[in-house]
């Protein structure tokens, strides 16, 4: 079964290039029976949302330089969630 650090990991990797069929099925598959998952898998999809409005969109957005970049902030929070998802069971 897949960790969920791996999980996070191809879920990210989904955001930017389409996935293997065999990573998307294993994808579903841990997505049924890990709730955190499913979980991230929502915040992921709403991030994703809401950087392709906002780099494809022609409406002005209120972005200046001191706002840091979505894509680099929303990396390190990944990196943080990933770690939390590190657990103390043996097998992910
Ligand atoms: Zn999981």
């Amino acid at each position: 079964m897949l960790s969920c650090k791996k999980v996070a990991l191809d879920m990210t990797e989904s955001l930017d290039q389409e996935l293997s069929l065999s990573k998307r099925i294993r994808l579903a598959v841990h997505l049924t029976i890990c709730r955190e998952c499913r979980h991230m898998k929502g915040q992921l999809l709403l991030l994703k949302e809401a950087t392709h409005q906002a780099g494809n969109s022609e409406v002005a957005l209120p972005i200046n330089d001191d706002v840091p970049a979505m894509s680099s902030d929303f990396q390190e929070r990944l990196n943080e969630a990933v770690e939390n998802f590190e657990d103390d069971s043996d097998e992910g």
